[in-house]
């Protein structure tokens, strides 16, 4: 996950919702939205009266949400974009799959890994392989049919025992297929807009790119 330099409960907090960016903590009592009050906004300004969001501010929230959540850059999230426009199909809809068929992301929602973040960092440091062979690339695109697994030397190590050991077993969607026991896991199609969880407007982001 590309440092934005934005410390991550704080991104939470502009967007006004949880976005899942730190793991365990986001379960628990820690998370600022667990409390009674909903946290408010950051900056100067943030616990004033909250002000209407014109459509271009929507948008703007909104595309903001979905690039927080999958860590990236505004410049790697603009690329995204225009290869959603060129793919066939609906644009929003191929942008969710162009990011959730990312290394990272599917290392993530395999469950070898609490956050992208840490998905991420599993990935740039050598642990995982797709088919049989080393990648450090955490935006390497998949394809249905790759697989993915943990090598060997790896699988003993303790953030990786506890996030499989938290995810459990239950939680991987349709288009994966989890072999825990091997410590690993394969890509059975490219996700369909209904098998992705990510809870954001897609058609408002397309909108933003398209002014
Ligand atoms: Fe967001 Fe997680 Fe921080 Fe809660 S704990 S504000 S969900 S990053």
């Amino acid at each position: 996950m590309a440092s934005t330099g934005v410390p991550v409960c704080r991104q939470c907090r502009r967007e006004g919702t949880k976005l899942y960016l730190k793991g365990y903590r986001c379960y628990g009592k820690k998370c600022p939205f667990s409390r009674p009050e909903a946290p408010f906004p950051p900056g100067q300004h943030g616990r004033g009266r909250p002000s209407k969001l014109s459509d271009y501010g929507q948008q703007l929230r909104e595309k903001q949400k979905l690039r927080r959540i999958y860590g990236l850059r505004e410049k790697q999230f603009r690329l995204y974009v225009r290869e959603a426009e060129r793919r066939r199909g609906v644009t929003g809809e191929n942008l969710l799959q162009l990011l959730e068929m990312r290394l990272d992301n599917v290392v993530f929602r395999l469950g070898f890994a609490a956050s992208r973040l840490q998905a991420r960092q599993f990935v740039s440091h050598g642990h995982i392989r797709v088919n049989g062979r080393k990648v450090h690339i955490p935006s390497y695109q998949l394809r249905p049919g790759d697989r993915v697994d943990v090598v060997e030397e790896s699988r003993k190590m303790q953030p990786l025992q506890d996030a499989m050991k938290a995810a459990g077993t239950g939680t991987v969607p349709p288009w994966l297929k989890l072999d825990a026991a091997a410590y690993a896991g394969e890509v059975l199609s490219a996700p369909q807009r209904d098998e992705i969880n990510t809870d954001v407007q897609e058609a408002l982001i397309v909108e933003f790119y398209s002014r």
